[in-house]
């Protein structure tokens, strides 16, 4: 049991204050109060006579056209700002909304065991979500959890009260869920909530890189947490400190309200802040972004420049890869942003857990170990690699650009990726275009296999980064999404210290050291940044709102 009671012996202090411990995976605090996300619906088990039947299948088709016109209305009122992944996930509800062969296995339903529309609806819908979950394809796996969101949408708008399951998120509250979800993150996000915790501890998945990007105040694996707090009940959550303070006391909250006030004040810097270790070594701090509006929280953070711009983002989960000029147009506004700062673009990183709908399609009986990152470019679509160089290249004119190509395993990869870059490069002279002909090729450093082979590639290339939740993934043979094993992804194992002192002593020995960046999620972990500025690393790239913890730790810490 993890939950601490909170100074009994203080009489200012509220006795039901308790403290739940966790992992920060975004700082920042929020104070309001809880609002649960995964709340068992009660769902009607309720027979209905035969002359029932009719009217119980039209209360359904019209619970199904409020919920499409509700959704209509959501669409139509997004801020023109929502980014492509938040928009395409309502575009995918529309379509399954859509789709009336579902909606008449409900209608036959009702006829055919004469059950209330809620006992249907729910029967059909388990169905539905348990053959998704039965699918191999993690696209179609995924769309199961899109079923379940609509049935419990299309329960409350049976229920009379379409705000019901999910009444509208408050600007004071706090989400709560078990999981730690993408989906969950943009819905928080897109409805502006102050905080989130779970239960969750798949610290470095995907829906961990959302809440920083979003700069979401977020906390994880807090293990009692669903077991401690209620709908409602009034929390501090500390993002800084990896803490959720339930019931908190006057005093807490005053204590906490002037640390926020405190914050607000301070100004925003105009320039790159320094960051320097006790023993004055300089540590460069660049950003890592998954769109191009996140690049204003590079400036916002005084980081150097964007280190890692996970392009693949631009995708929608429906798989529609923009076309060159889109792209173009949201490399060019990241560049302009920048103005002048060093900006790192990723080729699309498309596969294994990032499957990107159906433009990945590609995912074979184990998608990590399959065709994904630069594989796929190489093996199954050059001309869509041609497509982004182009684009890039374009954006990179009059700027400090350089490519980045994700999970290389091979020499040959890099050989084959440098020769297409040279043929973008020759036909975008021959058209008399400008672009950066010097731009910087830099290779990720995800597999094991690229990692061991540190020396040749830096022979090769101009800079390597360490993607090290992949890296990790890989090298200790544990899915990094995977619950399960998540006591697998442990980047304090001794195996694991010893590759990361490995890298670094490999690029040192043709004098590459200063060519080493570290972009993955443990250079956005505040207990690894000492472990790893003692290790010689002095180049980060990591979530915007780490920057003053960053700082702070390397002003406190020595690289001796
Ligand atoms: C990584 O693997 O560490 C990385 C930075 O890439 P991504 O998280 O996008 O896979
Ligand atoms: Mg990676």
């Amino acid at each position: 049991m993890t939950v601490q009671s909170n100074h009994p012996e203080n009489p200012d202090r509220n006795p039901q204050e308790i403290t739940l411990p966790g992992t920060s995976i975004c700082p920042g605090i929020a104070i309001g109060q809880i609002h649960l996300l995964d709340v068992n619906i009660y769902i009607p088990q309720d027979p209905i006579d035969a002359e029932q039947i009719s009217p119980e299948q039209e209360r359904y088709t019209q619970a199904v056209d409020a919920a499409k016109q509700h959704l209509r209305n959501h669409v139509a009122s997004m801020h023109s700002d929502s980014s492509i992944e938040t928009q395409a996930i309502f575009e995918i509800h529309q379509a399954i909304l859509a789709d009336e062969s579902f909606h008449d296995l409900v209608r036959n339903c009702i006829e055919q065991q004469g059950m209330c529309a809620e006992f249907c609806l729910n029967q059909e819908a388990q169905t539905v979500i348990a053959q998704f979950n039965d699918m191999r394809d993690p696209y179609l796996k995924s769309r199961g959890e899109d079923i379940r969101d609509l049935a419990q949408n299309l329960l409350a708008f049976l229920s009379g009260e379409p705000q019901g399951h999910q009444h509208p998120i408050q600007a004071t509250d706090i989400l709560v869920s078990r999981h730690l979800h993408s989906s969950e993150v943009i819905r928080i996000h897109q409805a502006q909530g102050l905080g989130f915790a779970c239960e969750s501890s798949a610290l470095s998945s995907h829906a961990a890189i959302l809440l920083k990007g979003f700069g979401i105040p977020s906390i994880g694996k807090i293990e009692t947490l669903l077991a401690s707090v209620d709908e409602g009940t009034p929390v501090i959550l500390d993002g800084d400190r990896g803490i959720l303070i339930a019931n908190p006391s006057t005093q807490t909250v005053e204590e906490y309200k002037a640390r926020t006030e405190a914050a607000a004040h301070r100004k925003a810097p105009t320039s790159p802040q320094p960051c320097t270790t006790s023993n004055g070594e300089r540590i460069a701090l660049r950003a890592n972004i998954e769109n191009p509006e996140q690049a204003k929280l590079m400036l916002a953070h005084g980081l150097e420049g964007i280190g890692l711009f996970r392009t693949e983002f631009l995708i929608t989960p429906g798989g529609q890869v923009p076309s060159e000029e889109e792209q173009y147009v949201a490399y060019r506004s990241v560049v302009e942003t920048a103005a002048g700062r060093r900006v790192n673009i990723r080729t699309f990183d498309i596969g294994g857990d990032k499957d990107m709908g159906l433009a990945c399609r590609c995912t074979g009986r184990n998608p990590s170990l399959g065709i994904r990152g630069i594989r796929r470019h190489l093996m199954v679509d050059p001309d869509e690699l041609r497509i982004q160089l182009r684009a890039i290249l374009r954006a990179s004119h009059g700027s400090d650009t350089a490519l980045l190509i994700p999970m290389v395993t091979t020499l040959e990869e890099i050989a084959q990726t440098k020769q297409i870059l040279s043929e973008v490069k020759q036909a975008l002279r021959k058209e008399g275009v400008e672009f950066l002909d010097s731009i910087k090729l830099g290779v990720m450093i995800e597999t094991p296999a690229a990692a061991i082979a540190t020396r040749d590639i830096l022979s090769m290339v101009d800079f390597i980064n360490l993607g090290t939740n992949d890296l990790l993934q890989y090298f200790m043979a544990a899915d990094r999404d995977n619950e399960q094993v998540v006591e697998y992804n442990d980047p304090t194992n001794p195996a694991f210290l010893w590759l990361l002192e490995f890298i670094l002593a490999e690029a040192g020995k043709t004098g590459h050291e200063d060519d080493v960046a570290i972009c993955g999620e443990i250079a956005s972990n505040l207990e690894m940044i000492p472990r790893l500025l003692r290790m010689g690393y002095r180049s980060f790239s990591i979530a915007p709102v780490i920057a003053d913890a960053f700082r702070t730790l390397c002003a406190e810490g020595s690289t001796k």
